[in-house]
């Protein structure tokens, strides 16, 4: 047995539906602007760029349910609904075609943001983290198996504010689908069990500010909510 020097962290996890085990998390690869009418609303163009990636630190995920904090330094905390997707199998060089076969399931995530940090640090070319990686940025819906969705490529997927619509979009709007996702990180470094993919936002990004009640959704995968505090 390993001895170390302080307690070890705890292991970061999801729920999966219809158990009480959980999903351990290793890491968390994120898409930037996977959706054309995103990338447009972020001043981008959405031509099909070869896809770009971000991180969070797998400690960022928090269940659905969760209150969150509004967090420090920001005046303009974002939510962003994605397509969550869990790897049960790692490799590298995996072809798309044999990409689908490392899944373990899907869940809904609300990549939250603070928007006013990530652009300041795009327009300086400086890295994105302290928009996108801060304590619980990655509320995360309970994955569902696969026996319960197969592999969705298409289908409603949507967020609102207080019961207004922001987001209301089309899973197959995808500008790089799953397949094409997994196998192109997996040309660039070793995906593992454990490993999970935040897909992209559609349009309708936006603020959201102490009590707000943000529920958001995916058809066929369930739904997602959370609380500012
Ligand atoms: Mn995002």
């Amino acid at each position: 047995m390993t001895e170390y020097v302080i307690t070890p962290p705890a292991i970061a996890s999801l729920a999966v539906a219809g158990t009480s085990a959980r999903f351990p998390v290793r890491r968390i690869f994120c898409v930037g602007r996977n959706y054309a009418a995103h990338a447009r609303e972020m001043g981008r163009d959405p031509d099909r760029e070869p896809p770009f990636f971000f991180m969070k630190p797998a400690d960022a995920v928090v269940d659905t349910g969760a209150a969150i904090a509004y967090p420090p330094e920001t005046k303009n905390f974002h939510y962003e609904i994605e397509l969550v997707v869990a790897l049960s199998k790692g490799g590298t060089d995996i072809a798309p075609e044999q990409a689908l076969d490392h899944v373990y399931g899907y869940g809904i995530g609300i990549d939250l943001t603070r928007r006013d940090l990530q652009l300041a640090a795009r327009d300086l070319g400086r890295p994105w983290d302290w928009g996108k990686s801060f304590d619980h940025s990655a509320p995360i819906a309970p994955l569902q198996k696969l026996a319960q969705t197969g592999h969705p490529a298409q289908g409603r997927i949507w967020l609102a504010v207080n019961g207004v619509t922001k987001q209301d979009a089309d899973l197959s709007e995808l500008i790089w689908n799953v397949p094409e996702i997994i196998s192109t990180i997996s040309r660039s470094m070793k995906l593992a069990p454990g490993d999970i993919i935040m897909t992209g936002t559609p349009a309708g990004v936006g603020p959201i500010v102490r009590g707000d009640h943000v529920t958001g959704g995916i058809a066929g995968v369930g739904e997602i909510e959370i609380r500012v505090v």
